[in-house]
This record gives C-alpha cells, structure tokens and sequence, in this order.
C-alpha cells in the first residue's frame, strides 16, 4: 500500500523537508514537502534520489567480523564483544590516547552522530581526535573562537534581506550551502538579485554562482586572504570604517588598523591577480550598501591562510557595520542551544592545549590534523605510544584525507579498528568490525549542528519513516553500545547512556541560577521528559531547556517535544536577531578584533605579499548531484557532468598539449593521479581543477557502481605536509601540481615542487 512520510534530507548542509512516497515498507519516490517551514518545497536532485540512496543493494544489512583475516557476517551481539575485546586491551596496556576516533562529516547529519560521539570520546578519555573539520571548515572554527570565544558561534550571511553579498571561495549553486543552512540557496540568491541587491564572487573558477554574480573576480587560489587583508586596509585609509550598533561590543580596533597597514591595495595586486583599483572598489561598495554580509567557504578555508581569511572575513563584517545586524551576518539561535546566559566575560578560547605526538601540531577545538592521522598509526617516537586501535564513525579518510596511500597501508597495521559504516569502502575495508547503520529512512532525524548555522530560526523533527527492518539496529543504539563496549561498559542497557545524560544535564541545569529549572529536582523533572526513545527523551530536554523552550513548565507555551511533534512541518522561530553581546564567550567580553594567535600569524601573510607561483595550482570543485565520497555508488547521481576530470583552461591546455578528452598525468608532492582532461575556461589559466571523494577502486571494497567509474583520488596529490598553522586544516586548495599528456614527458614544473 502506498503512503507518504514526512523526512528532512540529510544528503547535504541545506536541511530541506521531503516529502516520501513509502510502497510496502520502500522509498519510491521524494518530493519537496511545499508546508516546510524552511525549505517551502525545495529540493535538489539529491534529494529526489533519496529513494535510490536509502535503498541501495549494496548497503550492509548486517555486522562484519574479521575472522581468520576476513570479514564475515555476524550477529550484533558477536560484533560488540568483538569490539570490547579489541579495544580494552588496548587502553589498558598503551593508555587512552592509543585509541584514535576519526569521525566523518555525515556524524553531521545524523541524530546519533550529533549526540553519541562525544560521549565516546570523553568516555575513553583520548586525546587522539581527528574529523573532518580539519579538511575542511576548523579555520572558521578557529577565527571564531578567537574571535567571539566560541569556536561554534559562526555568524551566517543574512541571505533573505542584505543588499550586497561577497561570496570568496564559494559556490552555493553545486553545494547549496556550507556553514550556512539555507534551503534553496540559489533561490534566495536569485531573489537577493531580483530586489536589486548586489553578488560578487571570488573565485579562481568560473562556477555557476559566479556566472549568477555581478562581479565576478578569478582570484589567484590561495590569495583570498591577502585580498580580504587590503580591502579592511582601504577601509581604514580611506576612513570608512564604522562599526554600527556592535561599536560598544568591539576591542582592539587600533590595533586592527596598524597591523593591517602594510596590505595596501598595491602590496596585494600582484599576489592575487588583481588590480588594486578593484579591490579598493570590493572594500568601497561594501561600505557604501545599505547592509551587506561576506561570507568565506571551502576554498578561503582549505588553503595555507584558512584561519586569516575566515578571521578577516568576520573581520570586514565588524568594519563596515554588518556584524550582528539584520541584513548582515548574525548569528542563529537554535531551539536546542543551551540556555542563554547573561552577557559578560568569559572563558575564553584556547589553542594548542595539547600537541600531536609526531610533528607537534597543536590541537584546535580538541582536535588533531586529519592530515597527520597516518603518522600517528606509523611513525614510533619517544613522545607516547603510536595510535594501535581506531574507532572510525562515517569516516572514509583513505579518500578524503591527505596521502590515502599512505594512511591505507597504515589503517592496515593496527591492533584493532571498528568502523560505524553502511558501506564497505576504502577505510571500513580495513576494520575488524563492521557496524552498519540502517538507511535514512528508518532513523529519526533532527538537525542539532546545522540549525545553529541556519538563516532562519526553526526547529523541525521528523521519526523514522519506516520501521527498522529485521535484524537491524538503530544508529542511535548502535553507538550507544559501541560508548560502551569502549569505554569498560560491555554488556550494560544502552538505555544506560542516555539516562546518565538526562541526569547530569539536569542536575547541571537545577544548580544553574540562570536555568528556569534553577533548584528544581532533577529526578522529578527526567519523569516529566516525553518521547518515545532515549534520543528522544534528550530532544524533549534540549528543547525545554533551550531559548525557545517551556523551561519544564517555567514558560507555558514555549518548545516541547510534544509541541513539535504536532507540527510535522516544523515551527518557524523567526529571522535572524541581533544578540550581542550576550553569545560572546571572549575573556573581555567583547569580540576581540585582533586576538593575539592572529597577531602572530600576521608576518607569515607579509611574507606571502611576494609570492608569485609560476606554475600550475590545483583547486577542487563540486558537482550538485555529489557530496564528498557518499553518492558514488548511486546510478541516479553519477555520470552526465558528474565526472571525475581534471579542468584546464584553454591556453595552458594549448601550452601542454593537451586535447579535450585526453588522459593526462597529474603529479604532486604526494603522488600522481592519471585523469581526462576537459578543456574549459571555467578555470582561469595557470589554475587546474579536479574533483574530491573519487578513487573507487581499491580492492576489498564493496560499492559495485561506483568501481564502473572510480575516478581518481585527487588527495593522493597531497603529502599532507601543508598545512594553515593555526587550525591544523590540510591545504587541499593551490596546490603546486605538474601536468602532462600521457605517455609525454612532464613539461610543465612548479617552483615549489622542484
Ligand atoms: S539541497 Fe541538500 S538537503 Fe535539499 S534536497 Fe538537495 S541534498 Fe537534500
């Protein structure tokens, strides 16, 4: 019998509603759900193919055991002891740090993945953390931790109802949206144009947003920084600074302006290919519009001045006004974000409270470079023991980090690895157990990240769509028992685990005298949580506790569980509202302009004012029917333009020898990838792109479709040496790279490589 059910899709950052046709127990088809209060019935291709993803034959059905060197089918219950089994030992003979945890960017976007993993790591106690962010968005974590004093307070651009609009390194249209939740982005770009506002894009490729942008600039990849750097420096000599209504919430101006001095206009012109003219107009134009927001992404962040491009982008919001104003860039407030609390100082965000055992790198928001996760399995020192057992949750490094050769030989010699994975891929092939979580469609979902960096305030939930087939697990249960079998508790109730959340958040929260259940008791108020499960149960507390909530009866008529559920569409919060100074966690106080980290790091951008690369720099780029490495094995989502080939302009084309269509070699500093070149001036010369999440075809995988196709691994270019200091973020964005037709020899050389 057919039906439909309600899901918000999380194939990507936008969050958007869908509406699902269910046939005898499957997802058929999806649709737009028009009644969401967010998305109001967009959807992508993506998202119209979650029938084929949710239902793809090659999903694991059941845990995998490594037996005799092969994985083989097990039942849970084996797959856990073998989980306490492998990793005890571990801890208790090398200590807590031996054990890496590498979580991959669909934790993100799953409920389990948002309220799990931190307990796991704390649980164990290791220090050895590595994610995602680090290949792709720690700098703006970083800047906005020393910024606003808290790493997770990032100011989005006011999509709805700003004049102007900077975009620097990225491209909304493919990837609707990153580090700013916007269903339909390319709508409300178009609109933002259609009410006479004004789009300028920075980009070294001529994307489809940049085709959609008035001004269009091809920046020199790498050099968003330096430009960002003189336009706040035009603004201070041609004295159009002014810092609006969050004047009395900002420190360190003058300092600000001295630091800057040497980035004038003239200084960064040949750097960054582009005249100095224009950049006084980007700095002009975005003083003089009524409001305006600039907003960084993957390519301002991925490149060897990631966390001073994100720091200068909020930096030029401050400058000209727009920070923490309608039409600027403000920062959402989220149903389940913790009570807010009185403004005033706080603790402060710190760097390098630890270091990597192997190149001392420093951790940022308690996390290790991704980029130095092989060194830590593979290279003994005198400095602590070498990571021996790895917890992998949705992580599939092989692909997406640095050197993937490298780190697959590495994930091949330790102790013990246990992946939380649908798919046999190129990480999870290595694990000695398997733990598949069911598809999307039977898991509840709730966007606990992505709604604290949206550009409206709501709160949506949606249950599963269809009941969990025999023999599986839920993902939030499968988690729940891998804390345990982790961390000494094998064999407990996984109900456990969210009891003793309930309880100290609680307990926490009576104790609080700015909570609205300040000196309730804690037992009598877990008795009043509603919800059908313990996730649920820990929603119903977020949402109660949180700005929005009914403060467990305090504040009659505000957020429940029980509320949401009966808005299936979800409850609009409203737009974004100015809150300073209250988010702010600095030790001042105040947004602390120029934070000393930053200072520092100053000279390294002064030094880079003589760069001028002569050869050839890579960039990545995204397809709108991909994210990273997920949807490859989907028939729906690959081929057509979807393809894995290394973009080259025209003229250098010309200069190689290269034809359209043509296989050509691409080396760097980590390897060589051999790829079809297609000939475009999509990229500006001296620049060539190829995409990232390819290289399908290493054996022992289990993703048919995608090995018809594998493309190539473009991190296999990288050695993982580079790095932006301050964030630990890989640099995966201009990088010197060597390009020639196949069975030539290699003609063209960069400076930096030889
Ligand atoms: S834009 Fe993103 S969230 Fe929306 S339908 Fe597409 S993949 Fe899903």
């Amino acid at each position: 019998m057919s039906r439909t059910a309600l899901r918000i899709c999380p194939l990507c950052e936008a969050t958007c509603g869908l509406t699902l046709t269910i046939d005898d127990g499957r997802v058929t088809g999806a649709r737009g759900d028009r009644d969401d209060v967010f998305s109001k019935g967009f959807i992508c291709p993506k998202g119209a193919a979650f029938g084929a993803v949710d239902s793809d034959p090659d999903r694991l059905r059941t845990p995998l055991v490594r037996v005799d060197g092969e994985l083989r089918e097990a039942t849970w219950e084996e797959a856990f002891d073998a989980v306490a089994a492998g990793i005890r030992p571990v801890v208790e003979r090398y200590g807590p740090h031996a054990v890496g945890v590498v979580l991959g960017n669909p934790n993100v976007h799953t409920m389990a993945g948002a309220l799990y993993p931190p307990l796991l790591i704390a649980g164990l106690g290791t220090r050895s953390l590595f994610t995602a962010s680090t290949l792709d968005q720690m700098p703006k974590h970083v800047s906005s931790g020393l910024l606003f004093g808290d790493a997770n307070l990032i100011p989005v651009p006011d999509l709805d109802r700003t004049d102007h609009l900077l975009l620097i390194g990225a491209n909304p249209l493919e990837s609707n949206g990153s580090l700013c939740t916007a269903p339909d982005f390319p709508g409300r770009l178009r609109a933002l144009k259609a009410r006479g506002g004004t789009l300028t894009v920075v980009d070294p490729r001529r994307t489809r947003t940049a085709r959609l942008a008035d001004r269009h600039l091809a920046v020199r990849p790498g050099t968003d920084a330096l430009l960002l750097a003189a336009m706040a420096h035009t603004l201070f000599d041609e004295d159009l600074v002014d810092l609006g209504g969050c004047a009395p919430y900002v420190d360190g101006l003058d300092e600000l302006g001295a630091a800057l001095r040497d980035f004038t206009p003239e200084a960064v012109s040949g750097a960054c290919d582009v005249d100095a003219e224009t950049v006084r107009a980007l700095a002009r134009e975005l003083a003089a519009a009524p409001t305006a927001a600039v907003y960084g992404r993957i390519g301002s962040c991925t490149v060897p001045h990631g966390t001073l491009a994100s720091w200068l982008v909020d930096v030029l919001n401050v400058l000209t006004g727009n920070l923490d104003r309608p039409g600027g860039a403000l920062f959402p407030q989220a149903a389940t974000d913790r009570t807010p609390r009185p403004a005033g100082p706080g603790r402060g965000f710190a760097l390098g409270r630890w270091h990597s055992r192997v190149r001392r790198h420093p951790e940022a928001k308690g996390e290790l470079p991704m980029s130095a996760l092989a060194e830590e399995i593979d290279t003994p020192t005198d400095e602590g023991e070498p990571v021996r057992a790895l917890v992998a949750v949705a992580a599939n490094p092989v692909l997406s980090a640095p050197d993937g050769d490298r780190l697959d030989k590495a994930l091949g010699s330790l102790d013990f690895m246990v992946s939380v994975d649908p798919y046999l891929n190129e990480t999870s092939r290595h694990a000695d157990v398997v733990l598949p979580p069911p598809p999307p469609a039977q898991s509840p979902h709730h966007d606990f990240a992505f709604n604290t960096l949206a550009v409206r305030n709501q709160v949506r939930y949606t249950r599963p769509a269809v009941p969990l087939e025999p023999g599986r697990m839920a993902e939030t249960e499968i988690l729940a028992r891998l804390v345990l079998a982790a961390t000494g508790m094998h064999g407990a109730d996984p109900a456990a685990v969210d009891d003793l959340v309930v309880g100290r958040t609680l307990g926490k929260a009576a104790g609080d005298p700015h909570s609205p259940v300040h000196g309730r008791d804690p037992k009598e108020l877990a008795a009043l949580l509603g919800g059908g499960s313990g996730p649920e149960r820990r929603l119903d507390m977020m949402l109660r506790l949180g700005p929005y909530g009914d403060g467990f009866g305090a504040e009659p008529g505000g957020l429940t569980l029980e509320k949401l559920l009966a808005h299936p569409h979800g409850i609009d919060l409203g737009p974004l509202r100015p809150r300073l100074p209250q988010p702010l966690k600095t030790r001042s106080g105040k947004v602390e302009l120029l934070p000393a980290p930053i200072a520092a790091d100053l000279p390294r951008l002064r030094a880079a004012l003589a760069d001028r690369p002569g050869g050839l720099v890579l960039v990545g780029r995204r397809h709108l029917r991909s994210n990273n490495s997920w949807m490859h094995n989907v028939p729906a989502l690959t081929g057509g333009s979807n393809r894995c080939t290394l973009h080259v302009h025209p003229d250098d084309a010309g200069r190689l020898g290269v034809r359209d269509g043509q296989p050509v070699r691409v080396r760097g500093a980590g390897g060589e990838v051999t790829a079809p070149a297609e000939v475009t001036d999509a990229v500006r010369p001296g620049v060539v792109s190829l995409p990232h999440g390819w290289g399908h075809d290493r054996p022992g995988t289990r993703t048919r479709h995608a090995a018809t196709d594998p493309g190539v691994n473009v991190n296999q270019l990288l050695d993982g040496s580079l790095l932006d200091p301050l964030s630990g973020n890989a640099v995966l964005n201009g990088v010197p790279v060597e390009v020639a037709p196949v069975a030539e020899a290699v003609t063209e050389t960069s400076g930096a490589l030889t």
